[in-house]
């Protein structure tokens, strides 16, 4: 910032004169050349009796080429005036020299353009301006005045000529001297504003010209506290010498050099440079000394550092995160993935490098058989529907073929591409599934009855609601069978608590088998009983399947001293319900089938009763009652 303010203030001293109208300066020269004229028109020199001339084309031509028209007409109003106030028969001719010089010196100020005129061309403008001053006194009519003029026409043309000549390289030698001047001044001040440390020593290392940021970078304080004195007065020796060898070194090839070094001294923080040495010759081609451009390199280097450093740390988050992390650009070609995500993907590892695009990963995912579960004819759709899923935001789990999961989790960037943060999920699968088995282990010993394993009551409720649902909706009959073992409780007393489980574990299994098809459900009603429903079975079928499973628990043939069969019989209650039967209950059903069933022991057990009579009618032909 200091420096800029320096630049600043010190290129305006030199834009200043720019800015000056160039038209006053042209005027202000056509009246110093208008007034220079009329001084040589006061001192006219006499040829012959009463006969004069003088040099005023001289400045009025030279005012007209530097400054150009407004100069020459200038220049040309004032002599003018003056040669009328003259009067006198040369008057008129003596104010055609006057326009034409100026003309003539305003014409060629129009071809220089602002250009300083070259030596041939100073000497063509005279010899047009000394022409004209001839051309002038030839056409003027002859008489005795003249003759005298002509006479000394020759030797006084040649005075014109030398003369202007002589002016015009002495204006434009002034002009170029102040344009040389004002460069010098120019690159002076860009030197003193440069931030960057630039100076000239001689071949003895002393300074002849140093700025500002050379005396800062020494600390030699002013700057002119640094001329004529050398790097011994303000480094240390080991340094100063250091530097010394250096020039010397670059005097003795006479090449530059670029050198980077750091130097510190006093105790300073290290400075890093970068130094460029270069021998400076004269006009002639001898060596005058050194030129040193140094430019401080310690903020951008400590930058550099910072984010290397910072860089360094990143890689390091990111090869040691646990998740796989993948970049892509938004032609989705690899701009970055960790050694984790690489890691994840064994198979495919090295295609999953930057520059590779999604779909040859893919593709060689697919033919490596890296994913599983991938038809072969389904491969295209797996990739597009893949990397259309990299351009929309979301989660997706899939599995490898080493049975591991992986979820992966898009997010999409601002320039359009993704990036996908990929993590193994296999143990949170397993534990799921566990979850899931366990619950569902869970919910079934809900439902279940530990002794018989059928169905406990609550899911014999609920699945008796829920069959009657359906059966209304499709228009069936749905049967239900209650059965109760014969004369339980003599059994127990008989042969122990623990042969009565075993028992009811018995006939529970023929119970069972009653329910054959899918849909059918044997349940523990409660103490010896159980039931079966039966969904979509008619009156007659239910009953043929309550007269079979009869007969299989008395198959069991289990001893029963107590009971009259001598054998465990059980009595069956069958009750039908139809979808017609709008406002039957759950418990109206049951009550039903507890009805049959009271039936049945009514008529002396180990026997069916209930269902239609139809279907009563049926039982009694077919089975031959009981
Ligand atoms: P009926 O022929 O009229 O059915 O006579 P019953 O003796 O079977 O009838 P009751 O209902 O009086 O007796 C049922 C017996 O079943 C009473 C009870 O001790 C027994 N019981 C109920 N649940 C269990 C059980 O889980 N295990 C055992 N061992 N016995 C049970
Ligand atoms: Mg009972
Ligand atoms: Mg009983």
């Amino acid at each position: 910032m200091r420096h800029d303010t320096l630049r600043h203030s010190r290129l305006d001293e030199f834009r200043a004169p720019a800015r000056r109208k160039p038209l006053a300066d042209k005027l202000k020269l056509g009246v110093v050349f208008g007034l220079g004229a009329l001084a040589v028109m006061t001192r006219p020199i006499e040829v012959d009796t009463g006969v004069y001339i003088d040099l005023r084309t001289i400045p009025i031509s030279i005012a007209g080429l530097v400054g150009g028209w407004p100069g020459a007409l200038v220049a040309t109003v004032i002599a003018g005036a003056y040669r009328l106030w003259l009067g006198g028969a040369g008057a008129g001719p003596g104010l055609a020299v006057i326009g034409l010089v100026a003309a003539i010196g305003a014409g060629g100020s129009l071809l220089l353009a602002g250009r300083i005129a070259s030596l041939r061309e100073s000497i063509l403008f005279s010899f047009f301006v000394s022409a004209c001053d001839l051309f002038v006194v030839m056409i003027l009519p002859l008489n005795s005045n003249v003759a005298a003029l002509h006479r000394e026409a020759p030797l006084w043309i040649l005075i014109v000529f030398v003369t202007t000549s002589l002016a015009t390289l002495a204006t434009f030698n002034e002009l170029r001297r102040r344009q040389t001047d004002k460069r010098l001044k120019m690159c002076e001040a860009v030197i003193q504003s440069l931030p960057e440390s630039l100076n000239v020593k001689d071949s003895q290392g002393r300074f002849l010209l140093a700025n500002p940021a050379t005396a800062a970078l020494m600390r030699a304080g002013p700057v002119n506290a640094l001329l004529g004195r050398s790097d011994h007065d303000f480094y240390p020796a080991e340094l100063a010498d250091r530097f010394q060898a250096e020039e010397r070194n670059i005097l003795a090839s006479g090449r530059a050099q670029m050198i980077e070094q750091t130097i510190a001294w006093r105790g300073s923080d290290p400075i890093i440079l970068s130094t460029l040495k270069a021998p400076l010759y004269d006009d002639a081609g001898e060596l005058v000394g050194i030129i040193t451009h140094n430019r401080d390199l310690t903020e951008k280097r400590k930058l550099i550092q910072a984010l290397a450093d910072s860089e360094k740390i990143a890689q390091a988050a990111l090869s040691n995160m646990a998740d796989g992390l993948i970049m892509f650009d938004a032609d989705l070609k690899v701009i970055f993935c960790n050694e984790r995500y690489r890691s994840m993907f064994p198979l495919t590892a090295d295609l999953r490098v930057p520059g590779a695009h999604a779909r040859d990963i893919l593709e060689g995912a697919i033919q490596r058989g890296e994913f599983i579960g991938i038809p072969p004819d389904g491969k295209e759709d797996f990739i597009e529907a893949a990397i259309a899923k990299l351009r929309l935001a979301g989660t997706v789990e899939f599995r490898l073929e080493d049975g591991r999961w992986i979820e992966s989790r898009t997010t999409i960037s601002e320039d359009g591409g993704c990036l996908v943060v990929c993590s193994d999920i296999t143990r949170a699968k397993r534990d799921e599934q566990k979850l899931r088995d366990l619950n569902e282990k869970l919910e079934e010993m809900a439902m279940t009855d530990s002794l018989t394993e059928l169905l406990n009551r609550r899911a014999f409720d609920a699945s008796l609601v829920a069959e009657m649902d359906r059966c209304r909706e499709v228009d069936g009959d749905l049967s239900l069978l209650l059965i109760d073992v014969d004369r339980f409780k003599a059994y127990n007393d008989t042969y122990g608590h623990t042969a009565g489980d075993e028992c009811l574990r018995q006939v529970a299994r023929v119970v069972r088998g009653a329910a054959r098809r899918r849909g059918d459900r044997a349940a523990r009603y409660g103490g010896e009983e159980m039931a079966v429903i039966l969904p979509n079975t008619t009156a007659s079928d239910a009953v043929m399947i309550a007269h079979e499973l009869r007969k299989r628990v008395r198959a069991l043939d289990i001893p029963h001293v107590g009971s009259e069969k001598g054998v465990v019989t059980a009595s069956i209650g069958v009750a039908v319900f139809h979808s017609a039967e709008k406002q039957f209950t759950p418990a109206q059903f049951v009550g039903l089938a507890d009805a049959a069933l009271y039936d049945a022991k009514a008529a002396g057990r180990d026997t069916v009763r209930g269902g239609d009579r139809e279907a009563l009618e049926h039982d009694r032909v077919k089975m031959g009652g009981h």
